[in-house]
């Protein structure tokens, strides 16, 4: 199947994006692996005429909205992210009348349609930093109230007002579940998203995105960790660092729409081309100008 994926991979000037919570077979078959913000800038940058996005749905919105002359393909189009669609119909225009001055910034995890009503995107590795940046004292935070909360800790002259959104699998671990690591464990550090709830972050020796926590357990020294957050990030773990263990809470976080990335639906995809990610045009050229504006204050 690999074979097959590669042939038609070059026959095709095709090009396999894979985020890190993808099956580990996806991401050994994939040009470039990553998290939400270094995909969106690959997506952009590709000149290849087909891209498979092996993610979820608002991965290969994103990808069409950047690329809207090329084909992006999913290995499964049911492949969604709850979180995306977590915010409560009307309640971006309550606030716009509320706070005169406020910015809506809105987590890449998320809809099209939510990214049109949004002044700017974010992903977890470039939030603190654009936020920073606004002229805006007021900042409305779609959809992940913990990101959401992160960030306002991270930037206090800001008002940050949090909507009632989150990551369903990164909210399910506990602090209790992270002392039973630490009990097996006790040398292990613990790295964590800010996807998880504050307890979990309280217990943190570092909190990052998923390209951030890499880079840590890369440069730190410690031998062991205690990873919290989706258990697709395990394979780059061990591949980048064979000396060095990884443990996980228990159960082990797993994104079950990111698995629906399997070599069967890559092969699949790019033999028939189907699973095409189709946007509406005026859809898609409103939710650009939040992601555009993104990449440019990310610089
Ligand atoms: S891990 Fe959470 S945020 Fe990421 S795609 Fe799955 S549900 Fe969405």
């Amino acid at each position: 199947m690999k074979n097959r994926i590669e042939r038609l991979k070059k026959e095709k000037n095709a090009v396999i994006l894979a985020h890190y919570y993808a099956p580990a077979e996806v991401q050994e078959v994939a040009d470039y692996v990553g998290d939400s913000f270094y995909l969106a800038k690959i997506a952009k940058q590709s000149d290849s005429d087909i891209i498979v996005f092996c993610g979820v749905q608002f991965m290969g919105e994103s990808a069409k909205i950047l690329n809207p002359e090329k084909k992006v393909l999913m290995p499964d189009l049911t492949a969604d992210c709850p979180m995306a669609h977590m915010v409560k119909d009307g309640i971006i225009d309550q606030m716009r009348a509320k706070y005169k001055d406020l910015a809506v910034v809105c987590y890449i995890n998320s809809t099209a349609e939510l990214k049109c009503l949004s002044d700017v995107c974010v992903t977890s590795s470039n939030a603190v930093k654009i936020v920073k940046s606004l002229p805006n004292k007021n900042i409305f935070f779609i959809p992940d109230h913990n990101l959401g909360r992160f960030v306002a800790e991270q930037v206090r002259e800001k008002n940050i007002i949090l909507n009632d959104g989150c990551c369903p699998i990164h909210a399910k671990l506990t602090a209790e579940q992270v002392a039973a690591q630490k009990e097996k464990h006790p040398n292990a550090k613990v790295l964590s998203h800010p996807e998880c709830d504050a307890e979990v972050l309280a217990v943190s020796d570092y909190i990052g995105s998923t390209a951030d926590i890499l880079a840590f357990a890369k440069r730190d020294e410690s031998k062991e960790y205690i990873i919290c957050t989706e258990d697709g990030v395990d394979y780059k773990l061990r591949t980048e660092n064979p000396s060095k263990r990884f443990y996980y809470t228990d159960p082990r976080p797993c994104c079950k729409d990111m698995k629906l990335n399997t070599l069967e639906t890559v092969l699949s995809v790019l033999e028939k081309e189907e699973n095409e990610v189709i946007i509406d045009a005026e859809l898609s050229e409103r939710a650009l100008i939040p992601l555009n504006r993104m990449l440019e204050l990310a610089k």
